[in-house]
C-alpha cells in the first residue's frame, strides 16, 4: 500500500507553547476551499438556469451528473414506488430518525412575545415562517436520505407553507435521485421534489423554472449541505435568497486525554473523513501515548474499511491533523478556535469540559455520542457549519425557517410621551422630517421631553 493509503495523518507541535487566536488560525489544520475559483464555474451555470429555466438544467444533468433526468419533477407514483421498495430495516432506522429529531426540534419553536415598554406602548416580536424554501439533499459520492430528515424536519415545523427537495440526478436509478432519498421524502410527505443537483439546484430554486407544465416557484430561503459549488452558488445568490450557514465538506475535531480509548477516537476519525477526500479528521489531545495510539489504530482502520482511498486521503490532507498540547486549557484554546463542524470530548469529566467549549456546530459528550449518531439518529440536527463559521453561525434549526417581525402599538398618549425625544433624535441626525411626522400627530410636544 502506498503511503498515502497508509492513513498517515500530519502532527502539529504546539507543546511549551499557548499561541493566541491569529496564530492558531494560521497554524491550524483547514482545508484551503477555493470557493472563488468555484464561483467562476458556478456564474455560467447559473447565470443560464436565469436565462434559459429548464433547458439548462436539462443541460447542466447531463454534463454534470452525465444523465437526464425523465423529468425534473419527481412524479408521485416515483416517490411511492421508492417508498414500497425500502428496505424495511432502513424504513425502521429513518422513522426513529424522525421521531426523534421531531422531538428535538419542536422544542426549538418560537412564540410571539409582547413587551409592554410604557403605558400604551407595546412591542410585538411575531415570528413567521418564510413562504417557501427550497432543500438541497446531496448526492454525488454519497446520498444522504439523512439530510432529507435534517432539512424537512425543521423546516416543517417551523410551519413553512410551501417546500421543496432537489438532488442530483443518478445514472443508476434512471435518472431520478437516488431512491432512498425519494422514499424519505414520501416517508416525511414532501410531494415537491426535483431532479436536480449541484450549483444548478440552488440557481433553480433562486429563479423558479417551467418544465412540462410545472412550475417551481421560487423559493425565500435555500438550504442544505453540499460540495463546493453547491456552497458557491449559495454565496453567489445570496440576498436575492436567505441561505444557511455555509455547510461544505465535513470535519471533526477530537479532544480527548491520556485517558481516551484509541480505538473510539481513530474510529470516529475514519468515520467523518468516509464522507470526502476534503473532509477534514483532527485529533487534540495533550498524550503522545494516545497521539501514536490513535495513529497505529488508523493505520489498521483505514486499511480495512470500504472507502480507503477517500478516507487516507482526507487524513492525509492538510485539513487533518494530530495537535499536541501540553494540557487541557491549550486544548480547548485550540478547538474553539478551530470552531469544528462536530466535537467529540474524550476526557475525564467530559461534560465539565464540554461546557467550556464556545465554538462548535455541535459537542458530542464523552464516550457514548460518536458523531455517527447525530449524523442520523441523536435528535440533533447534521446540517451544521464548516470551515470555521461555527464561529459565528448555528446549524440548522427550527429557527433557520423563521422571520421575526417586529409590531409596533403606541396609544395617542403614548407616542405623546416619548414624541419630544423622537423630535430630538431627528434634528441630531439632520433628518427634521421625521420629527415632523410625529408633530403632524402631536403638535404640543418638546424636544427632549
Ligand atoms: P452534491 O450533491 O453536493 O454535489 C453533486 C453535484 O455537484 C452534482 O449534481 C453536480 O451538479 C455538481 N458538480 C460536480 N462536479 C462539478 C463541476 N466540475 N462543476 C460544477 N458542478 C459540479 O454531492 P457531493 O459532491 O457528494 O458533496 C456532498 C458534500 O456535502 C460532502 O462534502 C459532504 O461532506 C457534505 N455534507 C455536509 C453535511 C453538513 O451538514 N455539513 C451533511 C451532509 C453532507
Amino acid at each position: 500500500m502506498s503511503a498515502s493509503l497508509s492513513g498517515t495523518i500530519p502532527r502539529l507541535d504546539l507543546r511549551g507553547r499557548r499561541p493566541g487566536l491569529r496564530e492558531l488560525r494560521a497554524a491550524l489544520p483547514r482545508a484551503e476551499v477555493d470557493v472563488e475559483a468555484a464561483l467562476l464555474a458556478v456564474r455560467p451555470i447559473v447565470e443560464d438556469v436565469r436565462d434559459r429555466g429548464a433547458p439548462a438544467l436539462y443541460d447542466a444533468a447531463r454534463r454534470f451528473d452525465g444523465v437526464a433526468p425523465p423529468a425534473l419533477r419527481v412524479p408521485p407514483e416515483v416517490l411511492a414506488t421508492a417508498a414500497q421498495g425500502l428496505d424495511p430495516a432502513v424504513r425502521a432506522a429513518l422513522e426513529e430518525s424522525v421521531r426523534r429529531a421531531r422531538v428535538v426540534h419542536a422544542d426549538q419553536r418560537r412564540h410571539d412575545t409582547t413587551t409592554t415598554v410604557a403605558d400604551g406602548a407595546a412591542v410585538t416580536e411575531r415570528w413567521v415562517p418564510v413562504d417557501r424554501v427550497g432543500l438541497y439533499v446531496p448526492g454525488g459520492l454519497a446520498v444522504y436520505p439523512s439530510s432529507v430528515v435534517m432539512n424537512v424536519v425543521p423546516a416543517q415545523l417551523a410551519g413553512v407553507p410551501s417546500l421543496a427537495v432537489a438532488s442530483p440526478p443518478q445514472r443508476d436509478h434512471g435518472g431520478w435521485p437516488h431512491p432512498s432519498i425519494l422514499a424519505a421524502c414520501h416517508l416525511l410527505g414532501v410531494e415537491e421534489v426535483y431532479a436536480v443537483g449541484g450549483a444548478q439546484a440552488v440557481a433553480g430554486f433562486a429563479y423558479g423554472f417551467e418544465d412540462e407544465g410545472s412550475v417551481c416557484e421560487p423559493a425565500a430561503l435555500v438550504t442544505g449541505p453540499g460540495n463546493i459549488y453547491v456552497a458557491a452558488a449559495k454565496r453567489m445568490l445570496k440576498g436575492l435568497i436567505g441561505i444557511d450557514a455555509e455547510a461544505g465538506p465535513t470535519e471533526i475535531a477530537i479532544l480527548a486525554d491520556a485517558g481516551a480509548d484509541p480505538e473510539h477516537v481513530a474510529a470516529d476519525l475514519v468515520s467523518q473523513a468516509e464522507h470526502d477526500p476534503l473532509a477534514a479528521a483532527v485529533l487534540v489531545t495533550d498524550s503522545a501515548e494516545l497521539a501514536a495510539a490513535v495513529q497505529e489504530a488508523l493505520a489498521r482502520r483505514v486499511a480495512g474499511t470500504k472507502h480507503t482511498e477517500r478516507v487516507a486521503t482526507a487524513l492525509a490532507g492538510r485539513q487533518s491533523g494530530i495537535v499536541l498540547v501540553d494540557d487541557l486549557d491549550v486544548g480547548l484554546d485550540v478547538v474553539n478556535a478551530y470552531a469544528a463542524e462536530h466535537l467529540e470530548i474524550h476526557t475525564a469529566d467530559a461534560a465539565a469540559v464540554a461546557s467550556r467549549v464556545r465554538s462548535a456546530g455541535a459537542v458530542f459528550v464523552g464516550t457514548w455520542a460518536p458523531v455517527s449518531l447525530g449524523d442520523y439518529c441523536a435528535g440533533s440536527n447534521h446540517v451544521l457549519p464548516t470551515g470555521g463559521c461555527a464561529a459565528h453561525s448555528s446549524g440548522l434549526s427550527v429557527q433557520s425557517f423563521l422571520r421575526g417581525i417586529h409590531v409596533v402599538e403606541y396609544s395617542e398618549e403614548a407616542l405623546r410621551a416619548v414624541g419630544g425625544h423622537v423630535v430630538s433624535l431627528a434634528r441630531a441626525e439632520d433628518l427634521p422630517g421625521h420629527g415632523e411626522a410625529v408633530l403632524a400627530r402631536v403638535p404640543d410636544v418638546e424636544p427632549g421631553g
